[in-house]
């Protein structure tokens, strides 16, 4: 079934008002090829127009069963014209958009916003199975730990004098853009710059053969299945392909995301807004409504709970 794709955040906003609309968008893109009991498979599936769900014919518990069933909706009391809503202005908003904004915008608590947020940005953290390739940048940098970004008392509880200590190092691989597609990031956070934490990152997302640029860091020293070039500033290539320019456009769109958008990112969580940032990112050629499609269709499967956010159990494999 085609579903109407609305294109801009008001054209978001009246569609997705109807819960059928939410409805038919999110079969539209979890079964494209007809509605599937998330349980058992099957396809013997009764729609229910009157409670809004369908009844799987198999022979199984827990028969029952709405678009939200094994999705990061699951078990949220919310509606899907809320949760399509928050999602659209996480995807869209080019610096991201903070909880507080979440919560004024769709009228809910700011801490079921926080909650909403970063269910969405587990959904955008989509792991891309293949290694990026070509001519690669990698690069790291720190976040976080900037004083006049907190609240005053946070401020006197967080600076001890020392500085920097609230800094999270993040790794940075871009693959420039070609003739068949746009450049693309990925970002990480690792703990710390030492050759091993680099080069284990450099092989899971790159291709053995790639042309590689670094700077002159030494731990990045003895990556011999790439083409490694390093960087020197004090030496002008005739190519002037060797730079590390894409990820340095990528780290002042993430800074200024993180600093001007977000009170504070904790490190706990700051993988997901790197997440979010490489989304948006990678996605960058697309309308809006292109995008929103794309991160709609990240959230099937994926589910997670109020523990995982604040930490009480492990974050998810
Ligand atoms: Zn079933």
């Amino acid at each position: 079934m085609e579903a109407f794709e609305p294109n801009t955040l008001q054209e978001a906003v009246l569609y997705f008002a109807s819960p059928d609309n939410c409805r038919e968008y999110l079969v539209a893109h979890r079964w494209p090829d007809g509605v599937v009991c998330p349980r058992c498979g099957g396809t013997t599936v009764l729609f229910q127009p009157k409670y809004n769900r369908w009844q799987c014919g198999g022979k199984h518990a827990l028969r029952q069963f709405t678009s939200k069933t094994g999705t990061i909706f699951e078990d949220s009391p919310l509606g899907l014209d809320k949760w399509l809503l928050a999602m659209w202005q996480v995807v869209n908003c080019k610096n991201g958009v903070s909880s507080y904004e979440v919560h004024r915008a769709i009228g809910v608590t700011q801490k079921t916003a926080w909650f909403m947020d970063h269910r969405i940005r587990l959904a955008l953290g989509m792991a891309p199975a293949e290694k990026l390739s070509g001519h690669v940048e990698a690069d790291e940098t720190f976040i976080g730990g900037k004083a006049r970004n907190m609240h005053a008392s946070k401020r006197l509880t967080r600076i001890t004098g020392t500085g920097g200590k609230d800094k999270t190092a993040v790794m940075g691989i871009l693959e420039r853009s070609s003739k068949e597609s746009v450049s693309r990031v990925r970002a990480t956070v690792i703990p710390n710059r030492k050759k091993k934490a680099l080069q284990a990152e450099v092989r899971a997302h790159v291709e053995a053969g790639s042309a590689l640029y670094t700077d002159a860091l030494q731990s990045y020293s003895g990556l011999d299945e790439f083409e490694h070039q390093v960087v020197d500033h004090a030496v002008q290539y005739v190519d002037g392909r060797v730079h590390t320019n894409g990820l340095e456009n990528f780290w002042s769109l993430l800074k200024r995301g993180i600093h001007g958008t977000y009170v504070s990112v904790e490190p706990f969580h700051l993988f997901r807004y790197l997440d979010e940032q490489a989304f948006r990112f990678n996605n960058r050629k697309v309308t809006d409504g292109e995008r929103f499609s794309i991160a709609v269709s990240g959230i099937v499967g994926k589910r997670l709970t109020f523990d995982h956010l604040t930490g009480k159990t492990e974050a998810l494999a």
